[in-house]
């Protein structure tokens, strides 16, 4: 594996000479979640290191990624519209134009683009992202299409180049595949079975951001609680691992899977003082006849029991959940379930999506789905609950004293600063420029769905 990686800094050596002297720009589309922000920062570490440098605009760049996802229904539409969108710029510019990401592990996505789309360059899957290198390579010298997309389970490789999108929190991805396969779910499919990375190398990797001066870490893994780092080590003593390590102020983990939350990681989480206190807790539905049809591998009383356990043994514990509405045959009476496990464990965040099919699961063959208008309507009486649940909450934040990691200015106003609380809310106040990647202790002075204000 590293011989692989060395030969990639030999290719991207080899292009930056190409290179040199000429100003070339890349721009970077991502799609999807952490895990592909995640890839796409070493793709962009890459490309940086081949001689490109980072544009935002799009039409002016020489090279350009998609780094794709099929979670979402309408991913495709938006993709093949944006890949559309390119073909004049590649015959006026010659830009290089690379597709990857989870979405070129799927066959009929793949031979659609070879027969509607014949100008892309490369075309990579999850599993050989680590060759852009050579791909590019082969391109400039050769201008050959490359497709290289591989079935089998992918390798970790360590030592990629990585360029981050943040100066104070970082992502770190422990793990790679999953081996649930919850019926909905393409992911098992895309990006193969599970694969955890040495202890030593995620350790490595966090003492080098802390002493890059990163604050705050999210482990990122389709399961991470189950981490395997080899010889019984396991997702707690990474957390209590990570926790020892100096300059890091705050750790984050997502997702883990409910049936593999064990009392050593709620003990972790207790005892070490910088894992926030939010758990995520993907829910996905409150009814035990749906989750069996997802094949989730929990109850919805072992769901409420696992957070009643984790309230008592975790003072201050708040969670945050995914949930789907709309899971073939999901009733009126399954979707009330839902919502009661809403109403009990009062989630200070709720991601919601509606069910949409994705070719190549058990779900999409299940005959009873749902008519999108009552998906619909479903959809909009989650996010009601959801909404005043958010407003009730926000109230108990009002004169209590927060920690916050400032992260920068705010998007909306330029004079005012933007950090969050541990439980993850956004906090708005006035303050200095040079608080940015601090943590400071604020007073909440007021709330609004969406954000709350803080005062020094
Ligand atoms: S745990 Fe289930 S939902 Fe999560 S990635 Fe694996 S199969 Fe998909």
């Amino acid at each position: 594996m590293k011989n692989e990686i060395e030969e990639q800094y030999k290719y991207m050596e080899k292009i930056a000479k190409i290179n040199e002297d000429k100003q070339l720009t890349y721009a970077i589309y991502t799609m999807g979640c952490q895990l592909n922000e995640n890839d796409s920062e070493k793709i962009c570490g890459m490309l940086e290191n081949m001689g490109y440098h980072k544009t935002d605009e799009v039409k002016q760049a020489d090279f350009v990624v998609f780094n794709t996802c099929c979670v979402r229904e309408n991913a495709e539409d938006k993709l093949f519209g944006k890949i559309g969108e390119m073909k004049r710029q590649k015959e006026e510019r010659g830009t290089i134009l690379a597709i990857g990401g989870c979405m070129m592990q799927e066959k009929h996505i793949v031979d659609k683009l070879h027969k509607s789309y014949p100008f892309v360059d490369i075309i990579f899957g999850t599993h050989t992202l680590h060759k852009l290198p050579e791909d590019t390579y082969h391109i400039l010298e050769k201008r050959n299409k490359i497709e290289d997309v591989i079935d089998i389970d992918g390798q970790i490789y360590e030592g990629l180049p990585i360029k981050r999108n943040d100066n104070s929190k970082a992502s770190v991805t422990i793990m790679y595949g999953c081996n649930n396969f919850c019926t909905y779910c393409i992911v098992p499919y895309v990006r193969g079975r599970e694969r955890s990375r040495k202890p030593s190398d995620i350790l490595q990797e966090i003492k080098d951001l802390a002493n890059e001066g990163y604050k705050e870490i999210t482990l990122l893994g389709q399961n991470v609680n189950s981490y395997d780092g080899g010889d019984g080590y396991k997702f707690s003593n990474l957390l209590y691992d990570v926790n020892k390590i100096e300059g890091i102020e705050k750790i984050r983990f997502v997702s883990p899977h409910p049936k593999d939350f064990k009392d050593d990681v709620i003990k972790a989480i207790y005892d070490c003082d910088k894992v926030s206190k939010i758990i995520h807790l993907p829910l996905q539905s409150g009814s035990t006849k749906v989750l069996k049809e997802m094949n989730r591998r929990y109850t919805k009383e072992q769901y409420l029991e696992l957070v009643e356990k984790m309230r008592k043994s975790i003072p201050n514990v708040v969670f945050s959940t995914d949930i789907i509405v709309g899971f073939p045959g999901e009733t009126e009476e399954d979707f009330e379930d839902t919502l009661d496990v809403v109403k009990k464990v009062n989630f200070e965040q709720v991601f919601m999506f509606i069910y949409s099919r994705r070719v190549g699961t058990v779900a999409d063959k299940m005959e009873n789905q749902i008519p999108e208008e009552v998906k619909h309507e479903r959809f909009d009486r989650l996010k009601a609950l959801v909404e005043s649940q958010i407003e009730e909450n926000n109230k108990k934040y009002i004169g209590t004293v927060q920690k916050v990691l400032v992260e920068g200015k705010s998007k909306n106003n330029e004079n005012m600063l933007t950090g969050r609380t541990d439980s993850n809310k956004v906090v708005i106040f006035e303050g200095k420029e040079e608080w940015i990647n601090k943590v400071i202790e604020l007073k909440i002075v007021s709330e609004h769905m969406w954000y709350l204000k803080g005062e020094i």
